[in-house]
């Protein structure tokens, strides 16, 4: 691969690393589906197994404008076609970070566990990818607008929002029904009411992250400060589009962190 020496140049190669990541997504997808035992997961794989196919669909429209604007006015053109023949026509890049989040998930799902383990288990696998794509577009359209590149940005907008439905839903299956299910798996009685109101049934375990965290659980909540701060153009992007960012990775929308996690309300915690 050719020099990076540019944000374009960054933000090719992040469209490239998305395009891996889906196409990953697309070949493991089916066997988490197969897997899922409650049909309403099942049913939410399913159709983001649909959505997905457009995802990628979308980035060749996102790589077409990229190479059109390419051509142009750029000064040092020539040498950025090049950059994006090695980039797009030549060989695969294959996102390690998605081969990892899959490799693991499959690890896990591979183990000997009840059906409703097994659905926890799933949710979680999925939403780690949710996260890792929700950054990755989030990210790239922060680059896209800072370049002004606005049909690109838009692009990748809208993948992102499917990313953070995705998510959303994933996190109502396991803190509306299928966490308390895995919990009370073995036929057990839920002995404690009391742990109704903790989001997810894992913060009894992990009790680490500290005693203000009952409402997160599983999925790491993004602590907003870090985040928007991470790519820097908060402030810029603020200034181009009417809503207020949190960061390049987000979005504006009611809940202010991802995770499994059930409350709305905190923006900032500790
Ligand atoms: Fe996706
Ligand atoms: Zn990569
Ligand atoms: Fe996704």
């Amino acid at each position: 691969m050719e020099k990076m020496i540019n944000l374009r140049d960054l933000l090719m190669h992040e469209v490239q690393d998305l395009t891996s990541a889906e196409e990953q997504i697309i070949e493991a997808l089916p066997a988490m589906i197969k897997k899922a035992n409650n049909g309403t997961l099942k049913k939410s794989l399913q159709d983001h197994l649909e959505v997905t196919e457009m995802q990628l669909q979308r980035l060749d429209q996102v790589k077409q404008l990229l190479e059109n604007e390419n051509g142009g006015e750029e000064s040092n053109g020539k040498e950025r076609k090049g950059f994006l023949g090695g980039l797009f026509g030549g060989g695969a890049h294959k996102c390690k970070g998605m081969e990892g989040l899959i490799k693991e998930g499959e690890k896990v799902m591979g183990e000997d566990m009840s059906p409703e383990v097994l659905d926890a288990a799933i949710i979680a696998c999925a939403q780690k990818i949710e996260h890792y794509e929700i950054c990755g577009y989030g990210t790239a359209r922060a680059y896209a607008r800072e370049l002004n590149l606005g049909e690109v940005a838009e692009l990748l907008e809208e993948t992102l929002n499917e990313e953070y439905e995705a998510d959303d839903l994933l996190t109502d299956l396991a803190v509306g029904k299928l966490n308390q299910q895995a919990e009370t798996a073995d036929g057990s009685e839920k002995s404690r009411r009391s742990s109704r109101s903790r989001s997810n049934g894992k913060s009894k375990s992990t009790g680490k992250t500290g005693s203000k965290s009952a409402s997160r659980s599983n999925g790491s909540a993004r602590t907003s400060k870090s985040a928007a701060s991470k790519n820097g153009k908060a402030k810029k992007t603020a200034s181009k589009s009417a809503s207020s960012k949190r960061s390049s990775g987000t979005r504006t929308n009611k809940s202010s962190g991802r995770g499994q996690k059930k409350s709305t309300s905190r923006s900032s915690s500790k």
